[in-house]
């Protein structure tokens, strides 16, 4: 492909050449190079200038684009091994692929975003277990033995009598006692779980067996649904980039009273209805409420005096409406056509 104009040329020499010379192809899509043109786009006086310029920086992207889709990774020829023996078996070693043909997965870099809000919001994170125990799960969070509600969240269990956590409330009764002091003293309690979830689910393009989930808990003196209305509110905004509309519809969990579902204005189509809301310009979004008295009392927190809120939710789902990803299945799939995207 020729340019005319002499600073889109020299642009294009010096990036053909990056990518010849980078092992991450796509690196040359966000290279300074490129971006500068479209800034120098802006500066141009007259509008014929700039559609002559910015039909040429268009030409170059697509050229790019084109190489980038055209590149395929040379094979890497990898010693066979038997995959049935242990690992110091095999005469040869597994040779690990390059790193540069990975990325990151897209729950991951979102939860990162999701992290650092949170973070600047003033909530902890802490990891979440895969692996934990009945009192946990159920009993510290307020669902008594053989309460029906168990039933709900289809657990699995190993035969020594674990539970694979349902979701990362299995948390919120440590937290609470371990910051019982910096409560009394005056601090705040504000963390935010997550983790890896397990569910003994029908599969399809809504449910998963495995997923991720998002668990908040804030408690102090004189908390309030308002206070955690305006924190959801004030996440969702942040995450989706744009303002929000949010309402709450009355529920039932064992662990809040009063308990809500939480439902947010669709950020695709502004409540006019589309296929991810359903055509009802609302989303069920997760879970919450006033943490349950009992449930500060499990955790020896005094529930005369301090009040909290909590709330739960899939981190596939933020997700799956943040890119209008239409099935939960992808993101276990191993599919690299679709993990790409992200990359
Ligand atoms: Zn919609």
């Amino acid at each position: 492909m020729e340019y005319h104009n002499k600073e889109v040329s020299a642009a294009a020499t010096a990036l053909r050449k990056l990518f010849e010379k980078t092992d991450d192809k796509r690196s040359v899509l966000r290279a300074p190079g490129l971006a500068a043109l479209y800034d120098r786009l802006k500066t141009l006086p007259n509008s014929a200038q700039r559609a002559a310029f910015g039909k040429e920086v268009n030409q170059l992207k697509n050229e790019l684009e084109q190489m980038v889709r055209e590149y395929s990774v040379p094979k890497v020829e990898l010693p066979a091994i038997d995959v049935t023996s242990p690992f110091d078996v095999n005469q040869s070693k597994p040779k690990l692929l390059p790193v540069t043909d990975g990325s990151s997965h897209p729950l991951m870099s979102e939860l990162d975003k999701i992290l650092n809000i949170f973070g600047r919001m003033g909530f902890t994170a802490v990891e979440s277990r895969q692996l934990d125990d009945d009192y946990h799960m159920f009993t510290s969070l307020n669902f008594p033995p053989d309460h029906p509600a168990r039933d709900e969240y289809d657990t699995f269990t190993t035969d020594e009598g674990l539970v694979a956590p349902a979701h990362t409330s299995v948390m919120q009764n440590r937290f609470l006692k371990a910051h019982k002091k910096d409560l009394e003293a005056g601090q705040a309690i504000a963390a935010v779980v997550p983790g890896r979830v397990f569910r003994n689910e029908d599969v399809d393009a809504r449910h998963e067996h495995t997923f991720y989930q998002l668990e908040g808990i804030y408690v102090d003196k004189g908390i309030n649904a308002g206070h955690l209305i305006a924190t959801l509110k004030a996440f969702l905004e942040e995450y989706y980039g744009k303002t929000l509309e949010v309402k709450t519809n009355p529920f039932y969990f064992p662990f809040t009273e009063p308990s809500f579902e939480f439902m947010l204005s669709c950020p695709f189509c502004d409540k006019k209805g589309c296929g991810v809301c359903s055509y009802v310009g609302w989303i069920e979004l997760l879970g919450c409420g006033m943490i349950h008295p009992n449930v500060l009392k499990e955790a020896d927190i005094d529930s005369a005096t301090y009040t909290g809120f909590a709330w739960g939710g899939g981190i596939d789902r933020l997700v799956m409406m943040k890119y209008g990803i239409e099935d939960v299945r992808n993101f276990h799939s191993g599919n690299l056509k679709f993990l790409r995207q992200f990359s």
